[in-house]
């Protein structure tokens, strides 16, 4: 099939090659030029397993094209993803300004019958905006498909090649067995492809974000709560994670949850309800919980240092929203930064994958490590925000020798606070017994 991806940012990206891996012709089509530039030449714009081979692999066999021209590719496909972003507005519900663009685009240009589908997160209505924006200035005939993505960044090949299910929200016979057709060699391990009405499939999509939200945030205000009482949430979320009701997955406190998702998502849904004068109280909570969960780091260290850190340097271990990605919109980490310049402290930071997004953002408002140990020199504390694999099993005398003063927040639990502590460090973590 004729494949056009517009928008080529994460998910255009991981869906466009995925797609051109199973055998479509794939244009993946973005106004950004330095981005389509690169990606023509193999330079991925994020980081994400297993991506670079997949792009320089399907490039090479003529299966994935990279262009700015979107009329262009638009007029050659048989189905288009629309993949564009759609930030919070000022009110916190989903910005459609990319969408619909694209939408009229796709209507003065299509060249031929074909399949829209909405890949965006997109809150419910938006397909009949969309279908309606492109009948505008449609001359063939086009299907709507709501097509919600659910890939983890970090993961996001992987979830895309195996997902757990495809939902597809369709209103015509021709959408349903294109896109059948299509998603056929993703689900041959027998995962579903559920079919389901468009406004239902939009829904999906932020009912499951929501969802997984909500368990963060309880878990947060459980572990905060476990300090109080003398519990621990590491035994806490192994005892209920065993009842299948509740499953092992998303039990595990931290710093609040961010990335592009969750944090836009949960604001857009709550708009959502509230235009249509109902109250999602819940959802009201895990954000009210979520934003003071942000602060608990910095509440620590300072506890930490005697209660004022002015003057001294700390030492931040991951910057990334999430291990395995480079993303940092709305990463916890952020925060704690911010907190910490405002307070006069000064900032060593280190990530595997994420320096050069942070130095984009923060310019030289800190300063940069090469390695995690060399952003130890000098500092009076290390706080640990991100759980990237290397900082699990670190070489701790190394940490102490390095720093001033023997403090680790360790924001993502980690490490043991038995050892910590028999090792003479003043270690801190989230909701567990002895730190
Ligand atoms: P992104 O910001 O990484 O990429 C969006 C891309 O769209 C950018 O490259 C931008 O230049 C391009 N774009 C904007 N307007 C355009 C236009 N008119 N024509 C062509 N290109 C245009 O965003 P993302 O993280 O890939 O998210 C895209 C959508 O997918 C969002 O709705 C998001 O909520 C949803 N989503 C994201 C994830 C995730 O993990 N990132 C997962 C599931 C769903």
């Amino acid at each position: 099939m004729n494949i056009t991806i517009v928008g080529t940012g994460y998910v255009g990206l991981v869906v466009g090659a995925c797609l051109a891996e199973t055998g479509n012709d794939v244009a993946c089509a973005d106004l950004d030029e330095r981005k389509i530039d690169g990606l023509k030449k193999n330079v991925l714009p994020i980081y994400e397993p297993g991506l670079e081979s997949l792009v320089e692999r399907n490039q090479q066999q003529g299966r994935l094209k990279f262009t700015t021209d979107v009329p262009a590719a638009i007029g050659s496909a048989d189905v288009i993803f629309i993949a564009v972003g759609t930030p919070p507005d000022e009110d916190g519900s989903a910005d459609l300004r990319h969408v619909l663009a694209v939408a009229e685009q796709i209507g003065r240009h299509m060249k031929r019958e074909l399949v829209v589908v909405t890949k965006s997160t997109v809150p419910v209505g938006t397909a009949s905006k969309v279908s309606a924006a492109v009948a505008k200035h449609a001359k063939y005939p086009f299907h709507m498909c709501s097509n919600p993505e659910f890939l983890k960044e970090g993961a996001a090949v992987d979830d895309f090649m195996k997902p757990d299910r495809v939902v597809l929200g369709v209103e015509t016979d021709h959408a349903r067995s294109v896109m059948a057709e299509l998603y056929a060699p993703f689900v041959r391990t027998g995962k579903p492809i559920i079919f389901m009405d468009i406004p239902s499939a939009e829904m999906t999509k932020y009912a499951a974000n929501a969802m997984l939200a909500t368990r963060i945030s309880f878990m947060n205000e459980i572990a905060n709560l476990c300090e109080r009482v003398g519990a621990d949430v590491d035994h806490v979320r192994k005892g209920i994670g065993s009842d299948a009701r509740i499953g092992p997955s998303f039990l595990f406190p931290g710093p609040g949850y961010g990335g592009s998702c969750f944090p836009k998502d949960v604001k857009a849904l709550v708009r959502t309800a509230r235009a249509c004068g109902v109250d999602l109280t819940v959802l009201d909570a895990v954000e009210d919980a979520n934003e003071r969960q942000k602060h608990v780091a910095f509440h620590k260290l300072r506890h930490c240092l005697g209660g004022d850190v002015r003057g001294c340097q700390v030492a931040v271990w991951g910057l990334a929203f999430k291990p395995q990605t480079d993303d940092m919109r709305e990463a916890p980490a952020l925060t704690l930064i911010d907190e910490l310049l405002e307070a006069g402290a000064t900032v060593t930071a280190h990530d595997p994958v994420a320096m050069h997004e942070a130095r984009r953002r923060l310019g030289d408002r800190v300063a940069y490590a090469d390695t995690n140990y060399e952003a130890l020199s000098g500092a009076d504390a290390l706080v640990v925000m991100t759980d990237w694999n290397e900082y699990r099993h670190p070489d701790f005398n190394r940490i102490k020798a390095a720093l001033k003063q023997p403090v680790v927040v360790d924001a993502r639990n980690l490490y043991s606070p038995g050892k910590m502590k028999s090792l003479g460090f003043t270690y801190t973590s989230i909701g567990r017994n002895g730190a």
